[in-house]
């Protein structure tokens, strides 16, 4: 390798995609900081729900300023709310079912792309999430754009939930989520959903993990030669 390691790495994508496992892979083969920004939209979601905070963007302006919450981007992500460790709360059904409503707001965006940046500016970094290649980093040097069929997307998501509910449960629940979550984010007016025109496309559908990060290091091999 010529050329130093392309540093920001923007991965985006839909729900369930392998964004975050591509992420933390990479990440920790280069000694890089992962940000997995949909922790951030997790975290904002779960405050302004426990404030009774409407989700509207003028509460929700007045809200963020005074949000105390802090990121941790190692070769994983963390979030405080003040002390509070709420990492392990991210993935609760009252947090599923309100984050696209919440980032959604304009408001909440602009806070959240504004740390994100910071953290992307401290160094070597991976960041995952729905708008990295179009709006948070649009000069990144290399940037991927996972997508996999709805069905293969909530089958995993699913096999990673437990519950009282049976499978047969889980997998029509975790699909009408990322369709509902899907539909959304890509339709919203401010930063949706879409591949950034100079994004590496990788359709996960059919891959294994191993598979999809061969193809994405062959990239980083490709953008530092
Ligand atoms: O990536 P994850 O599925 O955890 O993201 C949760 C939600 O956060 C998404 O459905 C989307 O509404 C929002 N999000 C976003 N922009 C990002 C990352 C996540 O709007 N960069």
């Amino acid at each position: 390798m010529n050329r130093p390691l392309p540093t920001p790495i923007a991965i985006d994508g839909p729900a369930a995609s392998g964004k975050s496992t591509l992420g933390m892979e990479l990440a920790e083969r280069f000694g890089y900081a992962f940000l997995d920004t949909g922790l951030m939209y997790r975290a904002v979601t779960l405050a302004a729900v426990r404030a009774g905070i409407p989700a509207e963007d003028k509460a929700a302006r007045r809200f963020v300023r005074t949000l105390d919450m802090r990121v941790e981007a190692t070769t994983t992500t963390r979030i405080f709310l003040g002390n509070e460790d709420v990492t392990g709360r991210l993935r609760d059904p009252e947090v599923e079912a309100n984050v696209s409503l919440y980032s959604a707001l304009p408001s909440i965006r602009d806070a959240m792309v504004r740390k994100q940046r910071d953290i992307a500016a401290e160094g070597f970094a991976v960041l995952a999430g729905r708008d990295i290649g179009t709006v948070v980093l649009p000069d990144a040097p290399l940037k991927f754009y996972l997508e996999a069929s709805e069905e293969s997307r909530a089958e995993r998501r699913s096999r990673q939930a437990s519950g009282e509910w049976g499978q047969a449960q889980r997998d029509a629940d975790a699909r009408k989520d990322i369709a509902l979550r899907d539909s959304i984010d890509s339709t919203r007016k401010v930063a949706p959903l879409r591949p950034a025109a100079d994004a590496i496309i990788i359709d996960t559908t059919r891959l294994t993990l191993d598979q999809v990060l061969d193809l994405a290091l062959e990239k980083v091999a490709c953008a530092s030669d």
